[in-house]
């Protein structure tokens, strides 16, 4: 058999484990057979390595392994979103309607703003009722919530939101959410799964964008082209965590000046090839 057919073979039957040596080390083990002495006889250079992961990729088979290296990396559960995420921002000892109320609360002051920011604007608005936010003057809304990035705009919709809680109730499905000013496909889905339990899709978020592309593994800007991407990959009882894990891998380690000498993935990654900043 040559070389290039034993790479591939190799290659095709690693398990994760052996998966990360060759990430870590740049070759094979050399599978336990009684006749082997080595594992020279598998060695391969970084380079041959990157090529067989690359055609790899190509052949659509890369994902799901990325992903397991992926979540290696994020035993440890310490990221932003895992302790101060928006998702977490709720007082669970209140009614259902309240609580749904602060989660998406918590959700519409996210975006364009760091988690820890959200977290506080967002506890600080649990002392006050539906009622409270509903007929609060803006002004003051504005001050409550002052570090969040847009903060007018959100407060606006917030009041707006309280009002439609008093009125109609909080929507309980995906079609109603989105339709809410200042809610997208991301809020609405991470809202139906941390308020009801419903995983209808893969929120993507903008870390996971930039993830994504550099490895690469869909070279697309577009969130719902990418949604439909991981959601084709995955099996549905895996969908719930996959925000959680790629969005805390982006904040720790693949943040926008990333932390390749953290990571795992230097030999699969484009990105890394291009720039080699780090190791
Ligand atoms: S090697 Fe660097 S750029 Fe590539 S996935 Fe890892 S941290 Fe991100």
């Amino acid at each position: 058999m040559r070389q290039t057919q034993k790479v591939m073979l190799a290659f095709s039957e690693a398990t994760s484990n052996e998966l990360n040596e060759i990430l870590q080390h740049g070759f094979f083990k050399d599978k336990k057979s009684p006749n082997s002495k080595s594992k020279s006889k598998m060695s391969l250079s970084k380079q041959q390595c990157s090529q067989t992961a690359s055609m790899k990729k190509q052949q659509n088979y890369g994902t799901k392994q990325i992903y397991e290296i992926i979540q290696q990396m994020r035993l440890e559960r310490n990221a932003p979103v895992d302790l101060v995420g928006p998702q977490k921002c709720f007082n669970q000892n209140t009614d259902l309607q309240t609580q749904r109320f602060q989660i998406l609360t918590s959700l519409m002051l996210s975006p364009q703003t760091k988690d820890d920011v959200t977290s506080k604007c967002a506890n600080r608005l649990l002392e006050f009722t539906i009622n409270d936010i509903a007929n609060m003057d803006e002004e003051q809304l504005v001050k409550l919530i002052y570090e969040v990035n847009f903060n007018l705009t959100k407060a606006k919709r917030i009041k707006d939101l309280a009002q439609l809680a008093l009125s109609q109730g909080m929507p309980t499905t995906f079609e109603e959410t989105i339709k809410i000013k200042g809610v997208g496909e991301k809020i609405a889905l991470i809202y139906m799964h941390v308020a009801f339990q419903k995983v209808e899709g893969i929120p993507i978020d903008v870390n996971m964008i930039r993830i994504c592309n550099r490895i690469p593994i869909f070279k697309e800007k577009s969130p719902t082209k990418l949604r439909k991407f991981l959601e084709s990959e995955f099996e549905h009882k895996e969908w719930g965590d996959i925000n959680q894990t790629l969005v805390g891998f982006g904040q720790q380690i693949c943040l926008p000046k990333p932390k390749c000498e953290l990571c795992k993935l230097k030999n699969f990654c484009e990105y890394y090839k291009i720039n080699n900043t780090s190791d």
